[in-house]
């Protein structure tokens, strides 16, 4: 009886204590099941959890995450009978040019890449006047939520070092360069497998153009960028190679290198 109504931590399956933040046993974070679920009670949705979308092919469960481009929701599929993640570009970036390319742009990224390693995006089409992109669920969260104060493991470091490295490369062999490494942007799976996501700001290595400015970006960002990058300089595929120096930093001291 004990056990049943124990939480166990998503990395490990270890037991933790309620009001615990980091697993005793592994430095994962460990999150009360409801925290993952819960809708944020401020913020204006651009649809309402519990609606039915695309003709009642999809069934809006929850709110994952909410930033500065918009909502990603859980959702079902009720087509196909299955879990996904539905990511809605906010209202007046949908009418914004560029913001719109780069959700497009990210689809079309994803959909040439077919790698373990790397997310696989379902669909993308406009509900009404939104754009709206299916991609695979991640139960596990980002890899933000796994890094602990004092880091992790290295055990556990270098095998997603390996993971994302790995679907890196896929990357880099379709001309791609992701640009935006960092650990919001390494997703897990249920059996903790990282994938990629996030390649609103990849660019085809062929296209030498400069660094443009990200909408919505945040100041972390820059902490895994290359000083090329930065800069503005032409960035290339070392870039993505210099970034993940710094999540690996981050990922075996919680901290960051510079
Ligand atoms: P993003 O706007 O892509 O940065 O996503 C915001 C947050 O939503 C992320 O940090 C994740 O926690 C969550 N999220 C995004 N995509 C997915 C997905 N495919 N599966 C599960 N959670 C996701």
């Amino acid at each position: 009886l004990g056990l049943s109504r124990m939480n166990l931590c998503p990395n490990c399956q270890q037991p933790y204590a309620p009001a615990t933040k980091f697993c005793a046993e592994c430095g994962a974070r460990v999150q009360p099941p409801s925290a993952h679920d819960a809708t944020p009670s401020t913020a204006s949705l651009p649809f309402p959890v519990g609606a039915q979308i695309a003709l009642g092919r999809y069934t809006l469960e929850a709110v994952l995450g909410q930033g500065g481009m918009g909502t990603v929701y859980r959702a079902r599929d009720e087509s196909l009978e299955r879990r996904c993640a539905l990511k809605v570009l906010n209202a007046e970036l949908t009418s914004h040019p560029t913001a719109r390319k780069r959700m497009e742009r990210e689809a079309r990224a994803l959909a040439r890449i077919d790698h373990p390693n790397v997310l696989r995006v379902g669909n993308i089409f406009l509900e009404g006047e939104l754009l709206v992109m299916e991609l695979e669920y991640m139960e596990g969260g980002d890899l933000q939520g796994q890094v602990g104060p004092q880091g992790m493991p290295a055990g556990r470091a270098v095998a997603l070092m390996q993971g994302i490295l790995s679907g890196l490369q896929a990357l880099h062999d379709a001309q791609l360069v992701h640009r935006d490494i960092k650990p919001e942007n390494v997703l897990l799976n249920a059996q903790g497998v990282p994938k990629l996501s996030d390649l609103g700001v990849a660019r085809d290595d062929a296209d030498t153009g400069r660094t443009r400015t990200r909408l919505g970006a945040v100041l972390g960002t820059l902490a895994y960028m290359s000083p090329e990058q930065v800069q503005g300089s032409t960035v290339d595929t070392r870039s993505d190679i210099y970034a993940c120096g710094n999540l690996l930093y981050h990922l075996l001291t919680g901290g960051l290198p510079f």
